[in-house]
């Protein structure tokens, strides 16, 4: 059985959740087996995993899970598995999924691909294949072990509403208590994270300095875009750290990247070139980013940015 652990906030699900259970329903058909979702804590409306494909939701209730902890999670999902005879368990390629993908894996003893952006095979062995060398080439990894742990790169799959809703069991399970306690939690509200983020304007180093954002911000805002930057540009506080995207910010695969301003550096293509357009606006045309970009302006980015929302404007009003 296969069985999906479906990540929520504040009560609700993450969109990575709607996308696990999608492929956790695929690798269960290619396995000729049943998809079950599991939650941990609170949840509305749980049984809507099944118009993911979910057969079943479990939820497991204890006051232990009321906040993330690796351990007391990794207990909880791993007894699930254990209780429901799952022998597949799949987890987004979030935060919390990274931290909890080896600690699962240790305890299942199982054999994990972490970062998976394709259906397991079904011709005798069972083979996903993963981006590898910051995405500039694709790894087939066969697991060999009856357990297996697994967790999916963001966007990598389309969640597909197409079942209906299913029943929710409440499943008993040992959590231990958290040996660590989180004493605050800052949330940047009001936008779609980057990780979970379509559309994604970000800007560089050409835009000169922190108060020139506001043709970024309006252009974001025009598509419904969530910001992000350079490194040096988050290094100089000109932006918050948490749109540091590249090899050592946030690694995101979006629809749409816009990049304006930014040179290409071989480090800030390592967390975006998986995205699947990708917009370029730089003066110098022999920027290296022109090298991975779908669509090139080569202008100044204060004279193209103003005018490209302008023009998205309009397109919207019409
Ligand atoms: C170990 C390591 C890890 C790193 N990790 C990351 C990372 O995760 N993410 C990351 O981003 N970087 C990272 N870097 C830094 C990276 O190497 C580059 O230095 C950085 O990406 C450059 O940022 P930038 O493109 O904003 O700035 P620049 O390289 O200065 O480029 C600015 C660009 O703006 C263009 N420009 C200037 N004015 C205009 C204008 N008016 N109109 C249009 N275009 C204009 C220029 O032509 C230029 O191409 C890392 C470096 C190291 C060594």
């Amino acid at each position: 059985m296969v069985l999906v652990f479906a990540e929520t906030v504040k009560g609700g699900f993450k969109k990575a959740a709607f996308e696990a259970v999608t492929y956790g329903a695929k690798t269960a058909a290619v396995l000729g087996t049943d998809c079950v979702a599991l939650v941990l804590g609170e949840a509305a409306d749980a049984g809507q995993l099944g118009t993911y494909g979910a057969s079943k939701v479990y939820q497991v209730k204890n006051a232990n899970l009321a906040q993330f902890d690796g351990q007391a999670y990794t207990a909880a999902i791993a007894g699930a598995a254990d209780k429901v005879g799952a022998n597949v368990v799949i987890l987004s390629h979030s935060s919390t999924g990274k931290s909890l993908t080896g600690r699962l894996a240790a305890r299942m003893k199982a054999g994990s691909v972490a970062a998976v952006n394709s259906v397991p095979t079904n011709d005798g062995s069972f083979k996903v294949k993963k981006p590898v060398f910051s995405g500039k080439a694709l790894a087939t990894y066969e697991v060999t072990a009856d357990n297996k742990v697994l967790s999916l790169m963001g966007n990598s799959i389309q969640p597909e509403a197409t079942g209906a809703a299913v029943s929710v069991e409440e499943l008993a399970v040992d959590v231990p208590a958290p040996r660590v306690r989180v004493k605050e939690v800052k949330r940047v509200e009001g936008i779609v994270p980057l990780p979970e983020a379509e559309l994604v304007v970000s800007a560089g180093r050409g835009m000169k300095g922190p108060e020139n954002w506001g043709i970024v911000e309006e252009l974001a805002g025009v598509i419904g875009a969530t910001t992000a930057c350079s490194r040096p540009v988050a290094d100089s506080d000109w932006r918050p750290h948490h749109e540091h995207v590249g090899q050592t910010g946030v690694a995101i695969r979006p629809n749409l990247y816009i990049a304006i301003g930014i040179s290409g550096a071989i480090q800030h293509l390592a967390g975006v070139n998986s995205s699947k357009v990708i917009v370029v606006i730089n003066k110098d045309p022999e920027a290296p980013f022109f090298k991975a970009a779908d669509y090139g302006v080569v202008g100044d980015l204060f004279d193209v940015v103003p005018r490209l929302t302008a023009s998205l404007k309009k397109f919207k009003e019409a």
